[in-house]
C-alpha cells in the first residue's frame, strides 16, 4: 500500500480531493470537523454542504467559463458534478441542485469508497508530517487559521475579501479614460501608465454619489463581524460619511492630467489598476461594495470610460479566509515552505462552489500523483481548470491578491473580433480550445 493522503476539510474541495486521490488508488483519511465543531453558516455534518445558494451558476460550456469548468470536471470524472447532475432541479441555463439530497449523495459515495477513511474533530495545527491537502474553506477554524497564519505570516491570510469590482480590459472605453499613475510616478513608462483613469464633472460626480446612496445594499450574514471596517470601507459607507469623502479618497483628482483634455480639470476620478499579468483585467481600486450586484452594474455603468463595462466580477465583502496563494503556493499547489502541504478549495483564494471543488480535483490528482511517483503538471492555462490555477499560483497580483471566480479574462485571449459583437464567436473559441487542451492533458494520465 502506497502513503496515505490526509485532506483537512470535508467541503467542496476535500470532497473531490478524497474522490479524486482515491480513485488513483491512493488511500485517504478525510478529516472533517463538523458536527462535533459547527460553524455559522453550515447546519448538517455531511460532506460538501452548500451553505448558501443552491446553484452550481451557468452550464453553458461553449458560452460561459463557469459551464466550461463544469465540462472539464465531469470530462476528469468529478463527484461533486455527478453528483450535482443527479440531482439537478429545474432552472433555465443554470445548474440548480436539491442542496441535501446533493450533500447526502456525497456523503454516501464518499463513505462507499473502499479507500476512504472518515475522521471527524477539528485539526487545530497544521501538520508537521505525512502527505495533506488543507482544504478548510471561508470558515477555517480559528486555531487552525491561527497555525497557518504562524507559517505563512501575518500578511498572508487574510479573514475577510473585500472585493473591488473587476473589469475587462476590452470592454473600457479608452478614448474617454487614459493611462497614467498619479504624478507620473514609476521608473520605466510600465509604471507610470500603469492606472487607467476615468475622469467625472461636478454634475457627474454628484449624481454618482446620489446613486449609491439610493442603491440596494445588501446585508451582513450572521456571524459576520464589522472588524474589515479598518482600512476598507465599501464605497456606499464612505459616501454616507459625506458627499465629498470620496473625492478625498479613492476618487481623488489630484497629480492627474487628462490626455485627452488636458485643459480640463476633472473634479473626481475613478482609478483601475491591472489584475493579471495577462492585462486583460482591471480592478477599480478602493471600490469595495456592498451594494447588491444588479444595482452595482447600474451605478458603476455611470461613471465616464466605463458605459459599457463588462464585469469579470462584481465586488463584494464577506467573512472568507484566504491565503496570499501567489506568493505563497507553487503551481503544484504546494505550501513552498511545506512542501509537504498542499492548499485547495477557496482558501487559496479562489471563488464560490464549483471554482473550489474544481480546485479539489486538481489538488486531489496531483497529490495522487506524487505519491505513486509521477509527475502530474497542471493543466494548460487555456482551460477553465488551469487558468484558475494560473492566476492563483502566479498570474494574480501578489500585493492586490483578492478571491477569483473564474472568467475568461483569465485566459490568453484568442484571435478575434473584440466588443459585443464578437463576443459569441470569441467566447467559443475560448471553450473549444480548453476542451482539446484539457483532454489531451486527461489523456496523458494513466486511467
Ligand atoms: C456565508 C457564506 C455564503 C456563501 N455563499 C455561497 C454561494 O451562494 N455560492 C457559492 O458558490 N459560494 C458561496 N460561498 C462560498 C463557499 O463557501 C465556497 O464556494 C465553498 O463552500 C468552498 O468550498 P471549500 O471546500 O473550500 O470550503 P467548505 O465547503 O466550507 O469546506 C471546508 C470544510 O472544512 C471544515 N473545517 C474547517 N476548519 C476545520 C478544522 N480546523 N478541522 C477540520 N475541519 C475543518 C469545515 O467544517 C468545512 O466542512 C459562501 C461562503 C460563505 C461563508
Amino acid at each position: 500500500m502506497t502513503d496515505t493522503l490526509h485532506i483537512l476539510g470535508g467541503g467542496m474541495a476535500g470532497s473531490e480531493a478524497a474522490w479524486q486521490a482515491a480513485n488513483a488508488g491512493v488511500r485517504v483519511v478525510l478529516h472533517e470537523m463538523r458536527p462535533t465543531v459547527e460553524t455559522f453558516a453550515h447546519r448538517t455534518g455531511d460532506f460538501a454542504e452548500m451553505v448558501c445558494s443552491n446553484s452550481f451558476r451557468s452550464d453553458d460550456d461553449e458560452q460561459n467559463a463557469v459551464g466550461l469548468l463544469h465540462w472539464e470536471m465531469r470530462a476528469a470524472d468529478g463527484l461533486i458534478m455527478a453528483m450535482a447532475d443527479k440531482h439537478s432541479l429545474p432552472a433555465g441555463g443554470a445548474l440548480a441542485v436539491d442542496r441535501d439530497a446533493f450533500s447526502a449523495g456525497v456523503t454516501r459515495a464518499i463513505k462507499d469508497h473502499p479507500l476512504i477513511e472518515t475522521r471527524y474533530g477539528e485539526i487545530t495545527e497544521l501538520p508537521k508530517d505525512g502527505h495533506w491537502i488543507v482544504a478548510t474553506g471561508p470558515l477555517t477554524s480559528g486555531a487552525l487559521a491561527e497555525s497557518i497564519r504562524s507559517e505563512t505570516g501575518a500578511d498572508a491570510l487574510a479573514f475577510f475579501d473585500a472585493i473591488a469590482p473587476i473589469v475587462y480590459f476590452e470592454s473600457i472605453d479608452m478614448d474617454v479614460a487614459w493611462l497614467q499613475s498619479r504624478y507620473d510616478k514609476g521608473e520605466t513608462e510600465e509604471e507610470r501608465t500603469a492606472y487607467i483613469n476615468c475622469p467625472m464633472t461636478k454634475p457627474e460626480y454628484e449624481a454618482f454619489i446620489d446613486a449609491l446612496l439610493a442603491a440596494d445594499k445588501t446585508e451582513f450574514h450572521e456571524g459576520e463581524t464589522a472588524k474589515y471596517f479598518d482600512g476598507c470601507l465599501p464605497i456606499e459607507v464612505m459616501a454616507e460619511r459625506g458627499r465629498e469623502t470620496l473625492r478625498h479618497g479613492p476618487m481623488k483628482p489630484i497629480g492627474l492630467t487628462n490626455r485627452h483634455k488636458p485643459e480640463e480639470k476633472a473634479y473626481a476620478v475613478v482609478q483601475l489598476r491591472r489584475d493579471n499579468a495577462l492585462g486583460t483585467l482591471y480592478n477599480i481600486v478602493g471600490f469595495q461594495t456592498k451594494m447588491k450586484y444588479g444595482a452595482q452594474t447600474e451605478v458603476l455603468r455611470m461613471i465616464p470610460g466605463l458605459q459599457n463595462a463588462s464585469f469579470a466580477r462584481l465586488g463584494g465583502i464577506h467573512r472568507n479566509t484566504f491565503i496570499n496563494s501567489p506568493t505563497l503556493l507553487d503551481n503544484q499547489m504546494r505550501l513552498k515552505s511545506r512542501p509537504n502541504i498542499r492548499f485547495a478549495g477557496q482558501i487559496t483564494g479562489v471563488e464560490g462552489y464549483v471554482e473550489s471543488s474544481a480546485m479539489g480535483l486538481l489538488a486531489g490528482r496531483m497529490a495522487a500523483a506524487e505519491i505513486l511517483g509521477r509527475d502530474l503538471p497542471p493543466p494548460s492555462y487555456e482551460t477553465a481548470m488551469g487558468s484558475l490555477v494560473n492566476h492563483i499560483t502566479g498570474g494574480a497580483e501578489a500585493k492586490t491578491f483578492q478571491p477569483m471566480n473564474v472568467n475568461f479574462g483569465l485566459f490568453p485571449p484568442v484571435e478575434a473580433r473584440g466588443g459585443r459583437r464578437g463576443r459569441k464567436d470569441r467566447y467559443k473559441l475560448y471553450t473549444d480550445r480548453a476542451k482539446e487542451q484539457f483532454t489531451a492533458w486527461l489523456d496523458a494520465q494513466p486511467k
